[in-house]
């Protein structure tokens, strides 16, 4: 049987997977199990809080909305005036309130105050008819009773977020609303984790920078740019080590020089069993191994394990190792799958996870069982609503095109086999409103 290194040296419950093609969801979860959330904090302007995690709760330091106010511009009067809420009302106009400009005086019964949305609410009055649906002669206005009922088109002080009550929970990645929430608390600064530092760096002696020419044999490095552009979507500090050539000695010196200065590191290429592989060899010198492989397409190689500064277990710095394969559809989807949920919990986001959405394939798919597929997609919902997906043409995992035409990933279960046209699939879509 084989075992799988662990951090808590609880190698037992996960001993029954082969760590040369583990299940996708068991390396889901034996990533998290290494994972150790940023403790280092820092406050932020909010104008800099964008995407940043929360690290504590945010307790509303006030009433939102601080005061009664009126939801429409209208009249405000004491709604126990509609009483059945029949027949037909007359009211006394005794004054103007503004947004920002309160009327202070009283409101005497049959009488009412002319209101602009956002105006706090004259005391003695709780209610609203919007002015469209009042007769006005002078000073007096005329409406039916059935229009509105008691309490209509006011909102309540408080009713959005209660003073003392948690507005925002740590662990929040903040969004644009988010931001917006803060500064209606009339807050100035958010307290966000510090942002979690990864390494990256390319490998491949046959690998050339765009803007260089291309020599016979060579190819043009992508995944670093893939990988920086993934990382940056990710509000991470991310650290570009550069092109490190096919050679043990390169890949060590540079590995150690991303366990010092990096949390994670991400490499690309060289996982794989070719004579020129050499990451996993170098992951099983400088620290720990967990597994070396997934039963997931694309992306079956793929180090996983922690590394250290000083060049062996224990010595210097540790970084977690992400030894990604290097065809560039198959490290992009495996930072999807799998890095990026365990960045996401490193730097200390309650996330959720990425929602499948039920759709059915438009076309038949072959699919082995035993392994987990992200076949590129392009989905869209018919007439009557219902999500319809086909595969992008070539499913090779070296066509970047193919993630480039796709809108979303058809997500093929573990056990899974061959479907056929009109069967059901999840998908899970690329792109968000927010
Ligand atoms: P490897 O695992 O190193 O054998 O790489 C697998 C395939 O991915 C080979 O065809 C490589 O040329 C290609 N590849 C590796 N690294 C990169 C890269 N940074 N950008 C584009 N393609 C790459
Ligand atoms: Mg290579």
């Amino acid at each position: 049987m084989t075992t799988l290194n662990h951090p808590s040296g609880n190698a037992g419950c996960i001993s029954q997977y082969d760590p040369q093609a583990l299940p996708v969801s068991a390396a889901q979860a034996i990533v998290l199990q290494w994972v150790t959330p940023l403790a280092a904090s820092e406050r932020v302007p909010l104008r800099e809080a964008l995407a940043r995690v929360l690290a504590e709760d945010v307790i509303s330091p006030i009433d939102v909305p601080a005061h009664d106010n009126a939801a429409m511009d209208g009249y405000a009067f004491d709604g126990a005036a509609l009483a059945d809420g029949s027949g037909h009302l007359s009211l006394a106009v005794t004054g103007k309130a503004f947004a920002g400009h309160a009327y202070s005086g009283e409101v005497a019964a049959g009488a009412c105050v002319r209101i602009m949305t956002g105006a706090p609410m004259p005391a003695g009055c709780d209610t609203v008819v919007p002015q469209e649906h009042v007769s006005a002669q002078g000073d007096i206005i005329a409406f039916e009773a059935n229009i509105v009922r008691r309490g209509a088109n006011a909102r309540r002080k408080g009713e959005d977020l209660a003073r003392g009550g948690v507005a925002l929970a740590a662990g929040r990645v903040l969004r644009a609303s988010d931001i917006g929430l803060l500064a209606s608390l009339g807050l100035v600064e958010a307290n966000v984790k510090q942002r979690l530092r990864v390494a990256y760096f390319s490998t491949g002696d046959e690998l050339r920078l765009p803007g260089e020419p291309l020599e016979p044999g060579c190819i043009y490095d992508s995944n670093r740019y893939a990988l920086g552009a993934m990382l940056q979507r990710l509000n991470v500090e991310a650290i570009d080590l550069g092109v490190v050539r096919d050679d043990p000695a390169a890949l060590a010196a540079t590995l150690k020089l991303a366990a010092e200065t990096a949390d994670v590191v991400l490499t690309s290429g060289g996982v794989s069993v070719g004579e020129a592989d050499f990451t996993r060899t170098q992951l099983q010198t400088l620290g720990d191994v967990s597994f070396w492989g997934l039963a997931m397409r694309p992306g079956r190689p793929l180090a996983f394990g922690r590394i250290w500064s000083g060049g062996r277990p224990g010595a210097g710095r540790a970084a977690l190792l992400f030894g990604l394969p290097g065809n560039p559809v198959a490290t992009m989807v495996s930072f999807y799958q799998i890095v990026r949920p365990a960045l996401m919990a490193m730097a200390g986001a309650q996330a959720q996870p990425v929602p499948l959405v039920p759709a059915l394939s438009d076309q038949p798919i072959k699919k082995r069982a035993g392994r987990t597929e992200f076949q590129r997609g392009l989905a869209r919902r018919d007439d009557s609503g219902q999500w319809r997906v086909a595969p992008t043409g070539s499913q090779s995992s070296g066509a970047l095109s193919t993630m480039s035409e796709a809108n979303c990933f058809i997500v093929l279960a573990h056990e899974a086999g061959d479907l056929d046209a009109g069967d059901a699939v999840d998908i899970m879509l690329f792109d968000g409103l927010v």
